[in-house]
């Protein structure tokens, strides 16, 4: 945000040191259901997935809905506190913090979702929506607060005037760039972005995504960035993690990804994207199925109820995420044969 306001991260030392560590975190929901509210099953939401991001980095985390990305999202920042697995951030593991600490560290990791609208208040001027968090936090007397807000409507493109009008009175691009101003307040290092353009029309998709980049471009801001669109994951993204049903399936570098994808899943996600160029036709891989259902994912490979290469092996044996070249990671046992 402002050019004074508080850096709350200023004293740890965050020079080649992930600023995020997410090490083997499950997230699983109990179903019930009945008169009796009984246990009918669990959704395997988010299932042993490990992540890495660094100071300044994108990662970009993309799947279809309801493969668990936002509730990875939620559980990385403890809105919804993961079932087992570590998330650590400047080396601090989450499960060992008070209540009070979390508080603290929450400063330092913010969300910008999907629908500003409903994640404004709507009884709320915008001014009294920027000015909750220094209020929370304690942050500033009432003057100081009042020239921070100015300044993030300024940053985000937004007249001063905007401070006295309400969430309804703005499009859903303003919308989302007070969303925005919200996330940045507190000067964090990491934001999650949970499909924060999905629901813009892509003209203003393109505006939001230049001020998120502009933004982490000034102030070093690490994102993790969710969303369906491949097209736009790879827009923004460093690295890009693929999830599927709960598991993260390919992770590498953007262009990696974009040049040579290994994952079935991950070709599949690429060859959807329109390519620009009509020299230059794509063969689009068409996926049949649905993707199964969380509370009993497939045994062996999750993906093989609809990989158009599966095996038997894939049937029964889990493949496990196998680090490749350059860093990059993919869960596959046909990778190889296929490239
Ligand atoms: Fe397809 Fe088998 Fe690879 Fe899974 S392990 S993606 S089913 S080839």
């Amino acid at each position: 945000m402002t050019a004074d306001a508080p850096d709350l991260a200023s004293d740890v030392d965050t020079a080649n040191q992930p600023l995020l560590v997410v090490d083997g975190l499950v997230k699983h929901f109990a179903v019930r259901g009945g008169l009796l509210l009984r246990n009918r099953g669990v959704v395997h939401a988010v299932d042993n997935v490990s992540l890495q991001i660094h100071p300044g980095e994108t990662l970009g985390l993309v799947g279809e809905s309801g493969c668990g990305k936002s509730t990875l999202g939620r559980a990385v920042l403890w809105l919804d506190p993961p079932n087992a697995g570590t998330v650590a951030l400047h080396g601090q593991d989450l499960r060992t913090c008070s209540r009070t600490e979390i508080r603290a560290l929450r400063k330092q990791m913010q969300i910008v979702f999907q629908d500003p609208y409903e994640s404004l208040n709507s009884r709320h001027t915008i001014g009294q929506i920027l000015t909750e968090p220094f209020i929370i936090h304690q942050l500033g007397a009432a003057t100081e607060r009042a020239r921070w807000v100015g300044e993030l409507l300024e940053r985000v493109g937004l007249p001063s005037a905007a401070r006295d009008k309400y969430p309804h009175e703005f499009s859903g691009g303003q919308r989302q760039r007070v969303g925005i101003a919200r996330a940045i307040a507190l000067n964090p290092k990491l934001i999650v972005c949970d499909e924060a353009v999905s629901a813009l029309d892509v003209s203003v998709q393109a505006q939001i995504l230049n001020l998120l980049l502009g933004l982490q471009r000034e102030r070093g801001l690490a994102m993790l960035f969710i969303a369906h669109d491949l097209a736009v994951v790879k827009h923004v993204s460093d690295r890009i993690a693929v999830m599927y049903l709960g598991k993260i399936v390919e992770t590498a570098s953007s262009r990696t990804i974009n040049a040579t994808p290994r994952h079935p899943y991950t070709k599949a996600l690429l060859s959807a994207i329109p390519v620009p160029d009509p020299t230059r036709a794509r063969q689009r891989i068409l996926l049949t199925g649905d993707v199964p259902s969380p509370i009993a994912p497939p045994p062996g490979c999750r993906f093989h109820t609809r990989c158009p290469h599966a095996v038997d092996r894939c049937r029964t044996e889990e493949p496990r995420l196998e680090i490749i070249d350059g860093g990059a990671s993919v869960a596959c046992h046909r990778w190889r044969e296929l490239a």
